[in-house]
């Protein structure tokens, strides 16, 4: 007999009974096609993630702080080992142990996720939290079908009978592009190529109608057309239902197609932040700099990509002062030495570093 598995992140035992509302009608209770100016839905606030160690702990996350709207797109980017993927999976509360969170809350609603044990943790996700991950075949489990899976997190999270959650599915399936949802619905995660499968991910993600997805590296694995075809599905779909999304990658094009603001992580600091447009056409941190200007450009005639010098130091070895100080091509005397905080450089535009504190740079300021 083989083994049944959680398809979903989360098995919790299922809500209290109460009347599910369709999908259309979840929708259009919170259709915002715009961020919402109100209280935002999620709020980190000096988080700290932290690997204990025999010689103390080494520190992951450094003080993260960041809002995010209802129903907006916030992009996180930066390279590998910048903090990215570690800031979801402590919001989504999936941090491998031995890491743990060691300060700061995330206030999920006005609540703290924090303070959640286990149990209640698990009722959040698949529920009010979904979550998309790089590669669709680690996230489905191949000995069932994608009707199992999603029938499986449908009656887990919401009070539907068999016969409303095949509904339920179907309707997803044909919303995610799954063509012939009625005779696909039966079919194996191998049957589909690696576009469908992450489609289905995303299916399995939003079929409960959660408020917040985590989307991490969704489209890494993919070929760059299915990549394309797969950002568009996730922005109608967050435009369509009001969900709220963080979208991590280390790809900029990426977050400049997708995104309202983007959040740029480094060495488990947040070194930027501000809004899409403003960030992409004028990144003020000097990390930021160095990553746009790595992108190629259509037109462009270089004899050599410009690149950031060195590497992401590891969390053990992060330098003194700014911990971007030995790549930084602008360091200057208090760079080393003092951790600069987030400084505001224009309306909702943040950057952490010591050309906008009022110190002299040489050559001047910014
Ligand atoms: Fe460069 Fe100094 Fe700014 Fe860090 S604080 S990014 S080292 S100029």
């Amino acid at each position: 007999m083989r083994q049944r598995k959680s398809h979903s992140p989360s098995a919790a035992a299922k809500p209290a009974a109460q009347a599910a509302p369709p999908r259309s009608s979840l929708s259009s209770a919170r259709s915002a096609a715009q961020p919402s100016a109100a209280a935002p839905l999620l709020s980190v606030r000096n988080l700290r993630v932290e690997i204990p160690h025999r010689r103390g702990a080494v520190t992951a996350l450094h003080d993260v702080s960041f809002d995010v709207a209802r129903g907006e797109i916030l992009g996180v980017v930066g390279e590998s080992g910048a903090g990215k993927s570690l800031t979801g999976q402590a919001i989504i509360g999936l941090l491998e142990p031995p890491l743990r969170i060691s300060g700061g809350q995330i206030l999920f609603d006005g609540q703290d996720l924090c303070t959640f044990d286990r149990a209640r943790m698990r009722g959040m996700r698949g529920k009010e939290i979904g979550a998309i991950f790089q590669d669709p075949l680690t996230s489905l489990n191949p000995l069932f079908t994608i009707g199992e899976m999603l029938m499986e997190t449908l009656t887990t999270h919401l009070p539907l009978s068999p016969t409303q959650a095949r509904e339920r599915a179907l309707a997803m399936l044909a919303e995610v592009g799954i063509p012939s949802p009625q005779e696909r619905f039966g079919h194996y995660p191998h049957q589909f190529s690696g576009g469908m499968r992450q489609r289905v991910v995303i299916a399995l993600a939003l079929c409960t109608n959660p408020r917040l997805v985590i989307a991490d590296e969704p489209t890494t694995a993919l070929d760059v057309s299915v990549q394309a075809q797969i950002i568009s599905l996730l922005k109608r779909l967050s435009r369509e239902h009001g969900t709220t999304v963080i979208l991590i990658t280390h790809d900029m094009g990426v977050i400049a197609e997708t995104a309202h603001r983007v959040c740029v992580m480094y060495a488990g600091r947040v070194v930027e932040i501000g809004p899409v447009r403003d960030l992409v056409s004028a990144p003020q941190h000097p990390y930021s700099q160095g990553l746009l200007q790595s992108i190629p450009r259509m037109g462009a005639v270089l004899e050599r990509l410009p690149q950031i010098e060195g590497t992401m130091p590891r969390p053990g070895g992060i330098p003194p002062g700014c911990a971007f100080h030995p790549r930084c091509p602008r360091r200057f005397a208090p760079c080393d030495q003092i951790v600069p905080p987030p400084l505001p450089v224009a309306p909702g535009h943040v950057a952490a570093c010591h050309l906008f504190s009022g110190a002299s740079a040489p050559g001047g300021g910014p």
